[in-house]
């Protein structure tokens, strides 16, 4: 029987964990992937307090998984697969067995949404990716595309300038919910080019892109633009799916936490991407790992 089980290693678990080791509880952590989470799918980060130049996102999570080391703990390699209550304690199952818990911490965090248009299943990997820093050196000198108005979609865009001969960003709207630091950045980009007010339809092209359908909503007409890549940053959806049966979760899959990170469920706490909140970002996804913890413990020692 081990005190806590953190499950997710991306920034709000490995802060978590960091917690807990200080705390000195016995804890598991499982993460399906590589430790440091989505925040990866980025190259730099550039609003992480302390790095006024901005910082590899590989060396900073390097650095979380150093300090959750040095504290006692390893990351196990396994994807959990559901949550059995037991009593008052909890059944965790992973592919490689099932560990018995008396409290859980949720940091399961979140993966890209897709558009939900045609071509963009057939043509994922084939020129429609959700992550510039693993393809952008793929599209040297071509015409891309980036769809979304947040800052992912507006650092992404930038970063892609890197390597493309052209980017055009495609937003909805006509305002941006990114920040107006990034938005400047870009407006001044000679490479970046805004179609505003306008959807993306549909992704042409047989084995490869080679188009999107764009459609401008105030007038209704549809045009295409010719491109090799398409980067697609139009939201999240929580990795909350082994957890749902037990918990309260809003309409869109993320748990529902008190202040404190409990989650529905006595000695079940959230943190990160995975739960409902206004902000998802580093810096509170931080922030609310070590708030879980901390209420963990203090679950802990009123058992
Ligand atoms: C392209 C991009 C750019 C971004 N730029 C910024 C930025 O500039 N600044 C900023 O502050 N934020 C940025 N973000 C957001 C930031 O990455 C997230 O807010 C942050 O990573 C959330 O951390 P998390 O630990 O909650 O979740 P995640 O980072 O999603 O980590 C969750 C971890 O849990 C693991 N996991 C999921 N399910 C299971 C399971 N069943 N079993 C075991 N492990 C599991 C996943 O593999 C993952 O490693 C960006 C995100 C993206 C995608």
């Amino acid at each position: 029987m081990h005190d806590l089980i953190i499950i997710g290693a991306g920034p709000a678990g490995l802060t978590a964990a960091l917690y807990a080791g200080r705390f000195k509880l016995d804890t598991l952590i499982f993460e399906k992937m590589s430790a440091g989470g989505q925040i990866l799918l980025s190259p730099t980060i550039e609003n992480y307090p302390g790095f006024p130049e901005g910082v590899s996102t590989f060396d900073l999570m390097d650095k979380f998984k150093q300090q959750v080391e040095d504290s006692g703990l390893n990351i196990k390699d396994q994807e959990v697969l559901g949550v059995v209550p037991d009593g008052k304690f909890y059944q965790v199952k992973t592919q490689e067995g099932v560990f018995k818990t008396k409290a859980l911490v949720i940091a399961s965090g979140a993966q890209p949404k897709k558009l939900g248009v045609e071509g963009e299943d057939k043509l994922t990997g084939r020129g429609v990716s959700y992550c510039g820093t693993c393809d952008g050196p793929l599209f040297k000198d071509k015409d891309i595309v980036v769809v979304g108005g947040g800052d992912r979609a507006i650092e992404d865009a930038l970063f892609l300038t890197g390597y493309a001969k052209s980017v055009y960003l495609i937003h909805r709207r006509n305002e941006f919910r990114a920040a107006q630091i990034l938005v400047t950045k870009a407006q001044e980009n000679p490479k970046i080019r805004f179609v505003l007010g306008s959807v993306v339809e549909g992704i042409n092209g047989e084995n490869k892109v080679e188009a999107v359908r764009v459609k401008n909503v105030k007038t209704l007409q549809s045009s295409e633009i010719k491109c090799q890549g398409v980067f697609i940053f139009v939201g999240i959806i929580p990795n909350t799916a082994f957890i749902k049966n037990i918990l309260e979760t809003d309409e869109f899959g993320f748990i529902i936490t008190d202040q404190a990170m409990h989650a529905s469920k006595e000695g079940i706490f959230a943190c990160g991407d995975c739960v409902s909140k206004s902000l998802y970002q580093v810096v509170n996804a931080c922030g609310e790992g070590a708030v879980a913890v901390d209420s963990a413990h203090k679950y802990l020692l009123k058992l």
